[in-house]
């Protein structure tokens, strides 16, 4: 999808400053960076596929409330649990909730105990290194069985670009600090590329569980590198990362975490999947963006876009960037949008405080550039928007719509030239960004 593409050119930053999965392969092997509106889905829905696909997970079941938590933990085998808070980041056992508590992932010793940490959890916002200090909600928990590891894996398998193909990653030094073994020690993280058309061989999983230190468990380490790698190609996965993968003190080998991602265009034939798919934990903005069928990326910069189409959101940041500016999102509304939909695509941008101004940048093919001019003076009306905005439209009734734009003695700068429009938009947000540092207020008032 256009939203995948535009990640892909423009969030390498924010990918590596770690927002995301644990996706410790971006860290750990230095392979190019893939980032893509993949689907990311709770813990207990990979442990529940991981267990499907025969990959041994510990005895689970999700609870949303304390009660649920108890419950749970009377039923499970051992009255030694752990309770893990369901949210959508890694490093949750380092992270801290707000209300005070510390520990997204807690061991505890009886069942009482069980409902106690998912009082604590349930309700509260958990802040690891991964969500940056607003956290993220957690309204659920798992509660599993806990094992008592004796020895600590990491094992993921990915989709990666410089392999051309699905890699399988994996390291003895697995557990939470994986991330500083990959920066330290790279040598420690093992790196199989797969060839699709053979798939994982007898060869390639034995040789791994070696490398490991595994051998003494080789049948079963054959067997869980084989379904691991059937999951992540049956389920449409992006990324399966299992840390840790744990051998416990009677030798038996349990995936005691998953973080699963799924390939957004597969959404049609892994609807049981995506159903999965939990808002609450989202950007709020790109929720709202794609209720009204637009795609939104909030960036870090001063500058909201306005376009239509990958290609040109993409030329659109470039130049923003080749003038000094940063953009602060952008949003696009796609091929044939009304003007009810650009109306609510600013709504979307301006709602960010850090936007000093916009560039709407549209080429009109299937869409009219009318309908956006429409749209733009609704908006800057509806809203009474005191930011600059810069228009350049190009295309299918590009008159018209220069017409009821010069009409609406709204504050609409239009511009033929996109270099131009750029230039100016950056000028302007630039302006008001000084304006704003001195607690000025500025306005713009077009000459009449
Ligand atoms: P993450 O921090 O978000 O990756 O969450 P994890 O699910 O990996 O849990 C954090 C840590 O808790 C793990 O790295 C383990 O060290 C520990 N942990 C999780 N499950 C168990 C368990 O069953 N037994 C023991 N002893 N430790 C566990
Ligand atoms: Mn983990």
């Amino acid at each position: 999808m256009a939203a995948a593409l535009y990640r892909a050119a423009l969030t390498a930053e924010r990918i590596l400053a770690r927002r995301g999965p644990q996706a410790i392969g971006c860290a750990a092997w230095g392979g190019q960076h893939q980032q893509r509106r993949d689907l990311n889905v709770h813990e207990h829905v990979s442990f529940m596929l991981l267990k499907r696909a025969g990959i041994p997970v510990p005895g689970f079941g999700v609870a949303h409330t304390p009660e649920e938590a108890v419950d749970i933990a009377n039923k499970l085998d051992s009255t030694d649990v752990v309770v893990k808070a369901q949210v959508l980041t890694g490093g949750r056992g380092k992270g801290n909730f707000k209300g005070g508590f510390k520990g997204g992932v807690k061991l505890v010793y009886s069942a009482e105990e069980a409902g106690d940490v998912a009082s604590k959890m349930i309700g509260d916002m958990l802040v690891t290194k991964q969500t940056g200090e607003k956290g993220i909600p957690c309204s659920k928990v798992m509660v599993c069985e806990r094992k008592f590891p004796r020895r600590e894996f990491y094992m993921a398998i990915m989709m990666e670009r410089s392999f051309a193909g699905p890699v399988i990653i994996a390291s003895a030094q697995g557990g939470i600090n994986i991330e500083e073994v990959a920066e330290e020690s790279p040598e420690a993280i093992i790196k199989v590329p797969i060839d699709i058309s053979e798939g994982v061989t007898d060869e390639k999983a034995e040789d791994l569980a070696r490398q490991l230190g595994l051998e003494s468990r080789m049948e079963e380490t054959v067997a869980v590198i084989k379904s691991l790698y059937a999951a992540f190609i049956n389920n449409d996965a992006s990324m399966i990362e299992i840390n840790p993968y744990a051998e416990d003190t009677y030798g038996k080998v349990y995936a005691l975490d998953a973080k699963m991602k799924f390939d957004d265009n597969a959404e049609f034939r892994q609807k049981e999947i995506f159903a999965e798919r939990d808002w609450s934990q989202e950007d709020a903005k790109e929720v709202e963006a794609s209720r009204y069928n637009l795609n939104y990326i909030a960036l870090d910069g001063s500058i909201g876009c306005l376009v239509n189409g990958a290609g040109l959101a993409m030329a659109t940041m470039d130049i923003i960037k080749l003038h000094g500016g940063s953009p602060a999102n952008f949003l696009d509304v796609g091929g044939g949008a009304t003007a009810e939909q650009v109306k609510e695509a600013f709504k979307i941008i301006t709602t960010d405080p850090k936007v000093h101004a916009i560039l709407v940048n549209i080429f009109g093919g299937i869409m009219r550039c009318d309908v956006i001019a429409q749209g733009v003076i609704a908006a800057a009306e509806e809203l009474s928007l005191k930011i600059p905005i810069v228009v350049r439209l190009q295309g299918t009734n590009v008159d018209d719509a220069k017409a009821l734009i010069a009409m609406s003695n709204l504050r609409i700068l239009p511009c033929d030239n996109l270099d131009d429009a750029a230039k100016m938009a950056v000028k302007l947000s630039n302006i008001i960004t000084l304006a704003k540092a001195a607690n000025v207020d500025v306005k713009f008032e077009l000459p009449v």
